[in-house]
């Protein structure tokens, strides 16, 4: 049996134009490959103010106090997918597609028990294959999953490509298409950067990096597991469903790396907004003591500098408050700087060629903006900037690498 999963992000669902358009691309198809079997995943409607958003879903209970309890927290985000679903099978069954619906629960998807961040343990396949083999389009709610006891769970934001690559995963698919509002995966946000282009293919570390470094357009717990599991992804406009898109696969990996290394060529530009630097003055048992702290309460830090005086780092804006009653409680020196952004250039062997830092830095300081910190790997180098200095900062770097 020869199965596609497609997934359609919650740019695609937003309304029943947009879920016109999921339709005909879902019949064009089924009319084309007569034997091939769907299974479609789909993200919650629209975002941030749409009716049904994860979001608006979330503020229903935030409303009513700061922090909600987890579980029914994940109770409510997973309406989302399962209004959406539903409302696309409808249209499905309207145009004379055979569908169903099956929420992350019906589908047999097994998740560990944290709430809101948990992970894919296992899919039990049955009830898929049962109704693919009776003819159906079977749409699935991404986003979520049941635990070992029943207990409904979500996987984190972003979680929807997650479940489309297990799902793949799971059903030995090759190929797991991802349809979003833009062309394919690009140099930069088409956002923030006019002129990003189109990568027509990647490799699955590139990706990976970008994603990791707030490129949104696909999840990096998504791109590891399809690497693992050897899926070619296909990023895709829901809008512009002719246009290729962008190819992420082994096969692409190679010829890319060739190619890029050869030609010393970077490969594209992430951002991630809404950061905090933090800098500490403290001894070095001190500071480890605190890194253990900062372990414990699962609070993700990076770009971490470490200099006799002073150490310091990045965190989402969102642990500051865990992490202030850290550092008030170690009763150490510290300050917080708000309102920062991540800006990261990423290529494959960055560090195969010279003077890649010192033109990025040069590219900064032409236009004026302040560097805050600094950090490297073995494919990046990130900046720290102030968040008014993002789309300065994005526009210097992809034109000082030419990644128009
Ligand atoms: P979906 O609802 O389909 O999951 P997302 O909003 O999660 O859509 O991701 C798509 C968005 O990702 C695009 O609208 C674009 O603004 C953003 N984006 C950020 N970086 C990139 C990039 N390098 N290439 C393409 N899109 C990007
Ligand atoms: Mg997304």
């Amino acid at each position: 049996m020869e199965i596609l999963v497609q997934k359609f992000g919650g740019t695609s669902v937003g309304s029943y134009e947009k879920m016109n358009e999921v339709c005909k691309i879902i019949k064009a198809y089924k009319e084309t490959y007569k034997d091939l079997k769907l299974v479609v995943v789909v993200s919650a409607m629209g975002r941030k103010g749409s009716p049904y958003a994860t979001d608006t879903l979330i503020s229903l209970l935030s409303e009513i106090n700061d922090q909600p309890n987890k579980r029914e927290l994940d109770m409510i985000m997973s309406c989302g997918e399962i209004i959406s679903g539903t409302v696309l099978t409808n249209m499905l069954q309207v145009r004379n597609i055979k569908a169903t619906f099956l929420t992350g629960y019906q589908a047999g998807i097994i998740t560990t028990n944290n709430f809101s961040d948990a992970k894919i343990l296992d899919i039990n396949t049955e009830r898929i294959l049962k109704e693919l083999n009776d003819n159906n389009v079977v749409v699935i709610a991404g986003f979520q999953g049941k635990t070992e006891d029943g207990e409904i769970t979500t996987l984190g934001r972003g979680g929807s490509d997650t479940s489309a690559v297990a799902i793949g995963k799971a059903l030995n698919c090759s190929r797991v298409e991802i349809y979003t509002d833009v062309d394919g995966i690009m140099t930069a946000d088409p956002r923030i950067e006019p002129e990003a282009k189109v990568l027509d293919c990647i490799d699955y570390e590139e990706v990976f990096q970008m994603a990791e470094k707030g490129a949104k357009v696909i999840h990096p717990r998504a791109v590891s597991l399809a690497r693992s599991a050897n899926i070619t992804l296909s990023i895709k406009n829901t809008l512009n469903p002719e246009f290729a898109g962008t190819r992420i696969c082994t096969e692409c990996q190679r010829e890319y790396m060739e190619y890029e290394v050869k030609n010393s060529l970077m490969t594209a530009v992430a951002h991630k907004d809404k950061v905090a630097q933090v800098k500490i003055k403290a001894s070095e048992d001190d500071f480890t003591n605190i890194l253990n702290d900062i372990e414990k309460e699962n609070i993700s830090i990076d770009m971490i500098n470490f200099f006799i005086e002073e150490k310091a780092f990045v965190v989402e804006e969102g642990y500051i408050e865990q992490l202030e009653n850290i550092l008030k409680k170690s009763n150490i020196e510290y300050s917080i700087r708000k309102n920062c952004a991540k800006v990261t250039l990423i290529g494959a062997k960055i560090n195969g060629i010279p003077g890649v830092m010192s033109r990025l830095v040069k590219a900064l300081s032409k236009e004026n903006i302040p560097l805050l910190q600094t950090s490297d790997s073995s494919m990046t180098i990130s900046c720290l900037v102030d968040s008014n200095d993002i789309s300065k900062s994005v526009h210097a770097i992809h034109n000082e690498f030419h990644l128009n």
